[in-house]
């Protein structure tokens, strides 16, 4: 889904770049109109940074990393701490800004930051995190050690969804540990991601250690050709995350690339079904249902199907939809007037391929946001379990429920899918808690659990096409992707 694409000249806002510890205007010839997609107003615009100011930002990183590698670890993550206190005394105003270019609503962008800022205070263990380990007398009077170092420079280009949340998936880990960092924000809400380095500022981070360049395709390319950055980390849709990882690797550069999902929740009879309900309910339309953990399949099994079904039609009825700010606001909407059309043209094609809409969210008005994007939550019953919507992360409030005879034929169901994202199971029996957890291809997996997104001392895993590479994002992975080993073998004669 393209953003339009505007020239300058009109009177929002034109958001500047952070190249070399400085706030500067690019150059750029075209310009990304940025949305408030509850109002549809345009709000600001992003430059589409052109490969000479990417390698203007790559260079000053450069520089700032050979000073920057130098200064102890204890001391590098004095200013997370520093930024932690700055983002908790900002949160509001960072929660507000989220709702207002992405649309979840005020509650949804707290607990997005909540789990960035959690990201920051495991980076502070990077003293210990990055320690090495050593094995005397290898042979007579040799020991051998193993260090871990910094890359250089290192990237993140990140999706729409969580424009607080996931720059500081990374940004934290590859700065403790000696890199410079670029970011390369979302194209839909960069507005945020610049508040965030406005804090980073106040730090008194030195210079270049971290920038920010805004744009889309042509400035993602300038880094992923930059023969100076040497990691990638890459969050978004499937395609563009392969294109990423494949070019990543071109260039001799280590990538971990994050895709999309089509998350299946199992439901067992056993469970409580209305409570069950409420939680799928959440998962499924909460955030418009545009997170890559929102349960998009609902499997209920044997006798479950129909009180299920029942159950989470009520749901979706209840929630309340407008603009995230507003009281008792629980849907926002989807990110753009394309993302609409895409969403209720797949709630069609459900429909076309033979299944019913228990509750279809089509042609939403909000009373005084009549141009904003709104889809309301929808329920499908009856979805072809090998159609094109049973297979395809449309990426919207829409939950397709697939009944099914049993619990092996649902495991099945998921193995076969080309997403590994996440699968949750709900039910009140260990055995069968145990089989699934055991057996289900899904990098993320939830016993009784909506959305299950790991805390930031964990990996945020993915399979399949929900990720192209070895190391994850978040915990230990972080430290090890934002690091390289060398080992000494050392003998004094
Ligand atoms: P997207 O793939 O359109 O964009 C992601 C980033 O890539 C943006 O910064 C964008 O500017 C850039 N980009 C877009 N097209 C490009 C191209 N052709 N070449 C190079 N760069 C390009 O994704 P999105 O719409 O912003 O985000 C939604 C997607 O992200 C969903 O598929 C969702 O499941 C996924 N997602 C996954 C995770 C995860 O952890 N697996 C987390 C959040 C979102």
């Amino acid at each position: 889904m393209a953003t339009t694409a505007t020239t300058v000249g009109a009177k929002v806002e034109v958001l500047p770049n952070y190249v070399g510890g400085a706030w500067r205007p690019s150059k750029a010839k075209e310009f990304l109109d940025i949305y408030n997609p509850a109002t549809g107003e345009v709000i600001a615009r992003a430059p589409c940074t052109p490969p000479e100011e990417v390698d203007e930002a790559v260079r000053a990183a450069k520089e700032a990393f050979e000073e920057w590698r130098r200064v102890p670890p204890a001391e590098r993550v004095q200013y997370l701490y520093k930024l932690k206190r700055l983002l908790e005394e900002n949160l509001d105003e960072l929660a507000r800004t989220i709702t207002i270019e992405c649309g979840k609503t005020y509650q949804e962008s707290v607990g997005e930051l909540r789990r960035g800022i959690e990201n920051v205070e495991v980076a502070c263990g990077i003293p210990t995190l990055m320690q090495g380990y050593l094995s005397e007398d290898v042979a007579r009077g040799i020991d051998e050690f193993l260090i871990r170092q910094p890359l250089g420079v290192v990237v993140a280009i990140t999706p729409f969804n969580f424009p607080g949340m996931i720059p500081l998936w990374f940004l934290p880990y590859a700065i403790a540990c000696g890199n410079a960092f670029v970011l390369k924000p979302s194209d839909k809400t960069p507005i945020t991601a610049q508040k965030i380095y406005k804090l980073i500022e106040e730090t008194g981070l030195p210079k270049g250690v971290v920038s920010l360049v805004n744009g889309a395709k042509e400035t993602v390319d300038a880094l992923l050709e930059h023969p100076d950055v040497q990691a990638v980390s890459f969050v978004g849709s499937t395609p563009v995350a392969h294109y990423v990882y494949a070019k990543a690797a071109q260039h001799g550069k280590r990538a971990q690339c994050q895709g999309g999902a089509k998350n299946p929740i199992v439901v067992l009879p056993d469970a409580p079904l209305e409570r069950v309900a409420k939680i799928v309910a959440e998962s499924a339309f909460g955030c418009a249902g545009q997170r890559c953990l929102a349960a998009s399949v609902a499997i209920p099994v044997g006798e479950a199907a129909e009180p299920f079904a029942e159950a989470i039609a009520e749901e979706a009825k209840a929630k309340k939809v407008g603009f995230g700010l507003d009281e008792g606001v629980e849907v926002g909407p989807v990110i753009r007037a394309e993302a609409k059309a895409r969403v209720e043209r797949f709630i069609q094609k459900g429909l076309d391929e033979g299944a019913q809409a228990l509750v279809d969210g089509r042609n939403a008005k909000i009373p005084g946001y009549e141009k904003g994007f709104f889809v309301k939550p929808t329920v499908l019953y009856g979805v072809p379990p090998r159609g094109e919507v049973a297979k395809t992360e449309i990426f919207g409030p829409v939950l397709s429920v697939i009944p099914m005879k049993t619990l092996d034929e649902a495991i099945r169901w998921v193995n076969e899918h080309h997403y590994g994202n996440m699968a949750c199971l709900f039910t009140r029996s260990g055995e069968a808690a145990r089989k699934f957890r055991y057996e289900v291809q899904a990098g993320n997996v939830g016993i009784n659990i909506g959305v299950a997104a790991p805390v930031a001392y964990f990996p945020f895993s993915g399979w399949k096409e929900s990720f192209f590479g070895v190391l994850h994002g978040q915990g230990r992975d972080a430290v090890e992707f934002y690091t390289q080993e060398k080992v000494v073998i050392e003998r004094w004669l």
